[in-house]
């Protein structure tokens, strides 16, 4: 069952039919307007995920409706046209559409549109609560690139250390016990693992806290795990 909400813009009767019964059938909440006035109204009332946008609307062109949305939206917009040509297709694209369905079209071919449009919502939904940086201090953490920075310089770290970082940086404040983190690393907790925690902790440590620097990262909870200070901004 889906919760993705979806606005289907389409005057014509009996494919918005099929659109109903698609929708309805597979899961999805759907809203319908049959003017590209009430489409602008009902985005900015209903806050819709996706619109499926036919272009020839009674009232305005649909490329209109997405021109305007535009100013204020970034909903993904799928265009459902009977206009098979390029230059409808483009113009569509260039004022911000996501994505081009020409009719007839199947409902397979519909369903998948929506399937990859979600995907897509999800990532950029991610990716928004999901910092691409971390900064502690003098750390930094690139995720998208793996990299670790101290005082700019790029630290070489092994795969574990740079795991056992970036778990406790997205935990920052939090002590880690040692089966939570070794759960975490290696998806197990044998007595070996929490005794290569140990090594792994110390040689990790050595790298990212140089013995005159005043920022002590890891704080030991000994016989419970670890945790991660937030350093104060110098
Ligand atoms: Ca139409």
């Amino acid at each position: 069952m889906s919760n993705t909400l979806i606005l289907v813009v389409e005057d014509d009767f009996s494919v918005r039919n099929l659109m109903k019964t698609t929708l309805k059938a597979n899961g999805y909440r759907f809203l319908i307007s049959e003017t590209g006035k009430t489409a602008v109204m009902e985005t900015a009332s209903h806050k819709p995920d996706i619109m499926l946008l036919d272009l020839g609307l009674p009232d305005m062109d649909g490329v209109e409706v997405i021109k305007e949305i535009r100013t204020w939206s970034n909903m993904p917009i799928i265009v459902i046209s009977a206009r098979s040509e390029d230059r409808d297709k483009i113009t569509a694209l260039d004022a911000g559409a996501d994505d081009y369905l020409t009719k007839p079209f199947s409902v397979d071919e519909l369903l998948a549109r929506l399937r990859t449009t979600e995907r897509r919502l999800e990532f950029m939904i991610n990716s928004r609560s999901e910092p691409r940086v971390f900064v502690n201090g003098d750390l930094t953490i690139d995720y998208p690139a793996g990299c670790v920075y101290l005082k700019g310089a790029e630290l070489h770290l092994t795969p574990i250390e740079y795991k056992l970082l970036c778990l406790f940086s997205k935990n920052v404040g939090k002590v880690l016990t040692h089966t939570y983190i070794t759960q975490q690393i290696w998806g197990r907790t044998l007595d070996s693992d929490i005794a290569s925690l140990r090594v792994y902790m110390a040689t990790l440590r050595k790298k990212i806290e140089t013995a005159n620097d005043a920022n002590a990262y890891i704080q030991t909870h000994i016989g419970i795990g670890y945790r991660m200070f937030k350093v104060d901004p110098k």
